[in-house]
């Protein structure tokens, strides 16, 4: 018997994968978590009925929203995860030799149990002695700090469960608040294909509150419609004007200093929800 998963993006259209098995599926204290392996893309972390990771096309996400905002301050040291217990983004950090200290706040222990023991590959880093690991809740982190980060990256799930507070122009606040003087921030903000009113409203929100606001986009197969967008936050540096001198060699498969500019080039329609 063949077995399909579907993530339902509306009542009328969905993704689909092939599974070969369910290697784990378990109700949290915060939500669904499933780790199946699929044919196609490997390993797949679900949350929620909503695909967060898999062993294949990782690298474009966590690439994206790693190493944009931190080629884009001239020296990050001091960096913050929120969300992010697969450890994609702390893989990708710990690239860069100017961090110094890399913290991740996860609000739930079992997504870095599971991707311990499934998606090694991706989780591989969260021991480095560089990293911090606090699981707990990310709005509750962000609202204690003051003047304490360079660089601030949400990797949280969408707008459900215990992200809802993640999408707050309050959070923003509190984000600009632990951020220091020259401090930028990157969120990932959902496709505009089906989620347009919650670009446009991050948008609002940040532009109300950061000097330096810009959108780009990556192409990721296994989210809803392929397109996906970053917002990026920023009090001083802009991530349009990093000087060549400034890329230093990097390990990446997606990610290229061309590619950090071309990312903001954005297609007319998506343009128009920075507006
Ligand atoms: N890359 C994914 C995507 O865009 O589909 C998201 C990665 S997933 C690891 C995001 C993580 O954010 C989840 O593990 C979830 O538990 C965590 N999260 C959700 N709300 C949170 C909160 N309030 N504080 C900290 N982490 C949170």
């Amino acid at each position: 018997m063949e077995l399909w998963f579907t993530e339902k993006q509306t009542e009328h259209f969905g993704i689909t994968a092939r599974i070969k098995q369910t290697l784990h599926t378990e109700q949290t204290e915060f939500q669904k978590l499933d780790m199946i392996e699929t044919v196609e893309f490997g390993n797949m972390l679900v949350l929620d009925g909503m695909v967060m990771t898999t062993k294949k096309d990782e690298f474009v996400y966590h690439e994206m929203v790693a190493h944009v905002p931190l080629f884009t301050h001239p020296n990050p040291e001091n960096v913050l995860v929120v969300g992010g217990g697969d450890g994609g983004v702390i893989r990708e950090i710990l690239k860069h030799p100017s961090v110094k200290k890399a913290t991740l706040v996860e609000i739930d222990g079992k997504v870095i149990e599971y991707s311990k023991k499934y998606l090694p590959e991706i989780a591989g880093e969260l021991d480095n002695p560089r990293v911090e690991v606090i699981v707990g809740d990310g709005f509750m982190h962000i609202a204690q700090a003051e003047n304490e980060y360079d660089v601030i990256m949400v990797d949280s799930t969408e707008p459900v469960g215990p992200a809802v507070n993640l999408f707050t122009k309050g959070f923003y606040a509190g984000i600009a608040k632990a951020l220091k003087e020259d401090g930028l921030f990157v969120a990932q903000t959902d496709n505009p294909w089906f989620k347009a009113d919650l670009i446009r409203s991050v948008q609002r929100d940040v532009k109300e509150i950061f000097p330096i606001v810009k959108l780009y986009t990556a192409n990721i197969p296994t989210y809803p419609s392929g397109m996906w967008t970053f917002t990026l936050g920023s009090k001083k540096y802009d991530p349009l004007k990093v000087e060549d001198s400034r890329f230093h060699e990097i390990d990446t498969k997606y990610y290229t200093k061309e590619l950090h500019k071309a990312a903001f080039v954005l297609p007319r329609f998506v343009e128009e929800l920075t507006k």
